[in-house]
């Protein structure tokens, strides 16, 4: 990307390419923080803010976000993005059979705001959608029984599905489709009122507890919540943590192993019920691994490619979900996200 652009959208491109160099956070907070005052105070008062050399004034600026608003406002590429850029264009890219394959996905299914644990609001995280060619994104934030997420309550999820309303009317015909990543209780049923689950587009289940749990009370859970009507995706099915990873507050997850649970059981009841397992593009997740990825696909399941992600340049992370599609022999017309939303929402209403 050489085309010059406007000062925010400079800044969030920045931003994004940080995040996708896995810069740390706080840099990258710092240009999308820039964005956010440049949007506040509006054209005119940035033009006499660069003219009088009071940028730097503004909380939220500092040196090097000024001089990228100052080179994008007299149409420039700012130099600190054109590094960027350049470094980015360096990447080892895809293969081409893996960058084919990512290119008949439309969107995304497993995505979280800073409603619950993501980073974003959920405008910057569907605008970081759109930049990337996706026609949809389903907003999943976690349920209420994840605490340690700010799972949203029932309320709570009332009130984002209006706020996602009101964005979609702007966004169009980029749509967010709503949804939840709901936790699956001890007893399989689902962390969310039935009401507002047949509300939502898409329901992502998940196993986020007692992960240690014996195989047979796993797979009891499991299968109980794959049949559920209105579990559209099976979440990162094992739970496995491959690297240690950073969460809210300083928290630090270790690594873990699968979950053990009858893998049979579970993707034939997919089949059966139509519900997709989930190809989790995490770089730390990588779930399901690819024995497991190889006997669903075996077993003629459906298959959803998301990101998971948490901040807008996690967004991109699917090539990751698609390499192993590959490796196995995915079907992409076997990948829900591959769909037109109609043919989505077709399937997930069903
Ligand atoms: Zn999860
Ligand atoms: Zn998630």
């Amino acid at each position: 990307m050489t085309t010059p652009l406007p000062p925010a959208a400079a800044l969030r491109r920045i931003a994004f390419l940080l995040e996708r160099a896995r810069e740390p956070t706080h840099r990258v907070a710092a240009f999308r923080t820039a964005a956010a005052v440049v949007d506040t105070i509006g054209p005119e008062e940035l033009d006499r803010r660069i003219r009088t050399r009071t940028l730097t004034d503004l909380r939220g600026i500092g040196p090097k976000t000024g001089a990228a608003i100052v080179q994008a406002h007299a149409g420039e590429v700012p130099e600190y993005l054109a590094r960027l850029e350049e470094a980015h264009a360096e990447l080892v890219p895809l293969a081409d059979d893996v960058a084919e394959f990512r290119a008949t996905l439309r969107g995304d299914l497993h995505t979280h705001s800073d409603w619950s644990d993501g980073g974003s609001p959920i405008r910057e995280m569907a605008e970081a959608a759109i930049a990337l060619g996706h026609e949809y994104m389903a907003l999943t934030d976690h349920s209420p029984r994840l605490t340690v997420a700010n799972g949203l309550s029932a309320e709570r999820l009332e009130r984002q599905l209006e706020v996602v309303a009101g964005l979609n009317e702007e966004l169009r015909p980029f749509r967010i489709l709503t949804g939840i990543e709901c936790d699956i209780h001890l007893d399989g049923s689902l962390d969310q009122t039935d009401e507002l689950l047949d509300r939502l587009d898409v329901v992502v289940a998940s196993v986020h507890s007692d992960l240690r749990a014996e195989s047979a009370a796993m797979t009891e859970r499991m299968l109980a919540a794959v049949g559920n009507p209105h579990t559209d995706v099976l979440g990162h099915c094992t739970g496995r943590l491959l690297i240690p990873r950073e969460q809210r507050e300083g928290r630090r997850q270790r690594p873990r192993p699968e979950s053990a649970f009858d893998a049979e059981a579970v993707f034939s009841a997919c089949v059966e019920h139509g519900t997709a397992v989930e190809i989790n593009s995490r770089p730390e997740r990588l779930d399901p691994p690819l024995r497991l990825l190889a006997l669903a696909v075996e077993f003629g399941c459906t298959f959803a490619i998301d990101t998971d992600a948490h901040a807008p340049g996690q967004l991109d992370w699917q090539g990751n979900g698609c390499e192993r599609a590959v490796e196995t022999g995915v079907d992409p017309d076997r990948v829900v996200n591959s769909w037109p939303v109609d043919e989505l929402l077709g399937w997930t209403g069903r």
